[in-house]
């Protein structure tokens, strides 16, 4: 058994978990996939689907689901990088709208597979309301409708204040977007189920099994502590984790994000709070809360600050001052939950590219690829992406593998202490647009 559950409540409450064994020996295979979240295994199961018989091995460092995959908060949902006006305002008017029909494919994508397969990730599909806290947060989310309808983006709707509070009662809520493209699951759950896919399509799993060195000689030596993997092709699927190898050291840095769960609401709370459909709901923040109940009504709450690390440094998942802060912002949204008790607290790393916005490419001579950078809005599209990276390494020219954000050109990060710095500059201007927002001091834009 291992023991990984304090790294979340989606990995407590699945139980005791008994890991594949850890690579033993060498192996050759066609390709290696380095990185068991849904990224990685998305791409294991592509493969194998599009090429039976091909050899695929994915190698993960831990247990599957242990990055993100394992602990986000379960929306598959539509939004971008941070969110539509900032990709507009780095990437222009005609990449915002590529990027947003990705990310509605990406959301359906994941629907169509967790039905065809039947897996059993408690998952629903409630939409999603993006909800004004504040006059300024008014002007924001009516902006971002103004940037997507005048694409031609349908499907979002505005809501008044009282037609919000009839769906989701809180006293803060001055109206916000009501938008039906949106999923919710169990992330560990979904993890596992997609491992489960991936093994019955034909990939060979090793957990436990960090990879160490990656050397080049024609095919790919992949070393982990007791085994390596020859292997034709190598994908990076390796997110928040992927500067710790040099061949990715400067595409992205991480930074951690934070959630809190309550005990279980209960018919008192619901009569106040309403929240009949459940929809997944987040505010207007560049420095977002996101929140959602769970099958069983907890209420989960998670973003405001982000943790940032220095260096090499991955262990940013508990962050007091945050949680007391998760644990405030949840009476200041609902009242009636005033003492409701929390029961856990946990985070993890997001991917996050100097211009906010996802990438997708091949390192070298096209034999490697990598996908990363979905900052916080990565559940539906690690999935999607799995099946980009596949189209990638087989070699196929798709509508997916044609989009602006495969094989772009990224900012690279500098080197440290200039990386610390950049990454509070940029966390510090969120969090100032942010008090601008709040203090509703926001012009027109
Ligand atoms: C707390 C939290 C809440 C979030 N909420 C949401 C949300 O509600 N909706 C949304 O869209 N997105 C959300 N996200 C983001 C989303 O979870 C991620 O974008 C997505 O899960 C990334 O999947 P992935 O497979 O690319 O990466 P990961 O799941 O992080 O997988 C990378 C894997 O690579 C492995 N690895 C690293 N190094 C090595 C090595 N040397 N050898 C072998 N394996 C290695 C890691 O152990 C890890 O398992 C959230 C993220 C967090 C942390």
């Amino acid at each position: 058994m291992s023991d990984h559950s304090q790294l979340s409540y989606w990995l407590e409450n699945y139980g005791p978990y008994k890991p594949l064994p850890a690579l033993e020996g060498d192996l050759e295979v066609d390709v290696a996939i380095i990185g068991a979240g849904y990224t990685g295994l998305s791409t294991a199961f592509n493969l194998c689907q599009d090429q039976p018989g091909l050899e695929v091995v994915v190698l993960e460092a831990e247990i599957v689901g242990f990055g993100a995959s394992g602990r986000n908060g379960g929306f598959s949902m539509t939004l971008f990088g941070l969110e539509p006006a900032v990709t507009k305002a780095i990437f222009g008017h005609q990449r915002t709208i590529e990027a947003h029909r990705y990310m509605e494919r990406a959301v359906d994508y994941v629907d169509r597979l967790i039905k065809n397969h039947d897996l059993e990730s408690d998952y629903w599909y409630p939409g999603f309301l993006r909800a004004a806290t504040t006059t300024g947060y008014v002007k924001r989310i009516h902006h971002d409708l103004e940037i997507l309808t005048s694409m031609g983006i349908t499907g979002l709707e505005w809501l008044e204040a009282q037609e919000i509070r009839a769906e989701v009662n809180s006293p803060r809520f001055l109206g916000g977007w009501w938008e039906p493209r949106c999923g919710l699951l169990d992330p560990a759950k979904q993890a596992r189920e997609l491992k489960r896919i991936a093994q019955a399509s034909g990939a060979q799993i090793f957990e436990n099994s960090p990879v160490t060195e990656i050397e080049r000689d024609g095919r790919f030596t992949l070393s982990t502590p007791r085994g390596k993997v020859q292997a034709d092709k190598i994908a990076f699927a390796t997110n928040a984790y992927s500067h710790l190898f040099p061949q990715l050291k400067s595409k992205q840095v991480p930074a951690f994000t934070h959630m809190v769960l309550t005990d279980p609401l209960d018919d008192q709370h619901f009569a106040e709070i309403g929240w009949k459909n459940r929809q997944g709901i987040e505010d207007a923040r560049n420095l977002v809360h996101y929140f959602r109940l769970t099958i069983d009504n907890r209420l989960a709450m998670g973003g405001s600050d982000v943790s940032i690390a220095y260096g090499l440094d991955m262990d940013r998942d508990l962050n007091q001052r945050i949680f007391r802060d998760l644990e405030r912002d949840i009476t200041w949204l609902f009242p009636n939950l005033k003492g409701i008790k929390v029961t856990h607290r946990w985070g993890g790393p997001l991917s996050v590219p100097v211009d906010l916005a996802p990438a997708i490419g091949f390192i070298g001579d096209q034999r490697a690829v990598y996908s990363l950078g979905c900052v916080g809005h990565g559940v539906s599209m690690a999935h999607l992406n799995g099946r980009t990276l596949a189209d990638l390494i087989l070699e196929r020219d798709t509508d997916l593998t044609e989009v602006w954000f495969v094989n772009r050109r990224m900012i690279p990060w500098p080197p440290e202490p200039l990386r610390l710095l950049l990454s509070h500059a940029i966390r510090g201007y969120l969090r100032i647009e942010d008090a601008i927002y709040e203090r509703g001091l926001a012009v027109d834009q």
